[in-house]
């Protein structure tokens, strides 16, 4: 489990229905087959992800709309909006050697947004599909070792349908959206030179996405088919690039070395330690050894893992990320208590979603570690902190289970149920917990807006 953990996102993200948007993906290839979608949580990704947002998303006055970033655990390269959602593939984040390459890509997709393409395609589609899943960076793999480990649930909400996203490939529909994607550019651009930022990173993606359908003809590339023709979108806009009063303008160097770890993390994790030395050359840099030290992890060598770790911790001792390692490592070496004490620093360098889901580790440590009253504590504060963090409520139940209060073990596990949008299952344990919580505690005021919620939103 882990900083990678098998996730539940929101509710929504598991069974809702997704509308199709103008930006709407075609599935990759492995997604088309599985006719899922992977949504994978990971603190130091989003962290570093939402840094990339905010700026975009303050400058375009949409701070107070709840915009949303999330992670879909596939490698192919793409990016889409639906409502208030931003989703971004991790094969985008890899593929992107520098943070303005995905900054322009977050640009286009605000773009969207404020265009309100999305909300005129929908009408367009007559298909819809379910987005399913959340995975850790390890995918199927690790779904599958869900479901080996008794986690029923997190397999069970795999099974979301494909129907309609073939509709997309329709010509008509590509050249209807031919006019949005300009206006998503134009839209980026603004924004970029708002925030001081270069729109040469759009030029790079572009440029690339083109070159790769030169490559590979015949091949359906993901963002082509959701963001159609990148050859035309680079003549229009490659004047008002190259003119820009901020072109020159370059990545922060602190900003750039947290991508370079983002980027040896989900190579680690995606392909291997082979990518990771293709990637980062030197072996000697921070990324290079900190995706040795994961592909060390899970290689099952434990102990050698957990000395990387530490020499990275030394090299940099305000890392959080690099203790949230130590921890998984000392899971997997069977010393919960000691991983609990790294998750638990850990959670203290960082903040705000990061640090409640490095607290929710810390707690399922503690349960490991039998200190039941303590992990009850710490996932108090996590998920106070997170209501979306599945994990944590079913390690609060756990917790609550072995310290012998059923009802809030019920309730607990009711809040599990409802963030993955398993609704029916989430009202069963509502009236279970119900029925041993006294009567208008605010447990049971809870256990009855389970109870009385839509079985579907
Ligand atoms: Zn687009």
């Amino acid at each position: 489990m882990g900083a990678l953990a098998l996730q539940g996102w929101l509710g929504f993200a598991v069974r809702a229905v997704l509308l199709a948007a103008a930006c709407l993906t075609l599935i990759s290839p492995a997604g088309a087959q599985s006719g899922r979608v992977a949504i994978v949580r990971d603190a130091e990704i989003e962290a570093l992800v939402r840094d990339y947002a905010a700026p975009i998303i303050r400058a375009a006055g949409l701070q107070n709309s709840g915009i949303e970033v999330i992670l879909v655990n596939d490698p192919s390269f793409n990016a889409f909006v639906t409502g208030r959602r931003m989703f971004i593939h991790t094969g985008a984040l890899l593929a992107s050697e520098t943070p303005n390459e995905i900054i322009g890509v977050i640009a286009h997709e605000i773009g969207h947004i404020i265009g309100g393409h999305q909300f005129r395609l929908r009408e367009r589609l007559d298909g819809a599909r379910t987005l399913a899943v959340m995975s850790s960076l390890l995918g199927i793999g690790a779904v599958a070792a869900g479901a080996a480990t008794g986690e029923k649930e997190l397999t069970q909400i795999g099974s979301g349908i494909a129907s309609g996203a073939g509709e997309l490939a329709k010509r008509g529909l590509l050249a209807y959206q031919r006019d949005e994607e300009r206006a998503a550019d134009r839209t980026a651009l603004e924004l970029l030179n708002k925030t001081g930022q270069s729109g040469a990173g759009m030029l790079i993606t572009l440029e690339r996405l083109a070159q790769n359908m030169k490559l590979n003809a015949t091949r359906i590339d993901p963002y082509q088919m959701s963001h159609p023709l990148p050859a035309e979108r680079i003549e229009t806009l490659r004047d008002a690039v190259l003119s820009s009063p901020t072109f020159a303008n370059l990545d922060k160097p602190a900003l750039q070395a947290r991508h370079d770890m983002m980027r040896a993390k989900i190579a680690a994790y995606t392909q291997g330690a082979g990518a990771v030395r293709r990637i980062f050359r030197d072996a000697s840099t921070l990324p290079a050894r900190y995706g040795d030290a994961i592909t060390t992890h899970l290689s099952g060598n434990p102990a050698a893992a957990s000395k990387k770790a530490e020499a990275l911790i030394k090299a940099q001792p305000d890392n959080p990320y690099f203790r949230e390692l130590l921890g998984e490592t000392l899971m997997r070496a069977n010393k919960p208590a000691a991983a609990a004490e790294a998750f638990g620093r850990a959670s203290k360098q960082t903040n705000g979603r990061a640090a409640a889901m490095m607290r929710v580790q810390q707690g399922q440590a503690l349960v490991a570690a039998g200190e039941h009253a303590a992990a009850l504590r710490i996932l108090k504060t996590a998920v106070d902190q997170d209501r979306t963090n599945a994990n944590g409520f079913a390690a609060l139940a756990q917790a609550h289970a072995a310290l012998g209060e059923v009802g809030e073990a019920e309730l607990a596990t009711a809040e599990m149920h409802f963030i993955q949008g398993a609704r029916r299952e989430a009202q069963v344990f509502a009236i279970r917990a119900q029925q041993k919580l006294p009567a208008g505690t605010p447990e049971w005021r809870r256990a009855q807006d389970i109870i009385s919620a839509p079985q579907r939103g």
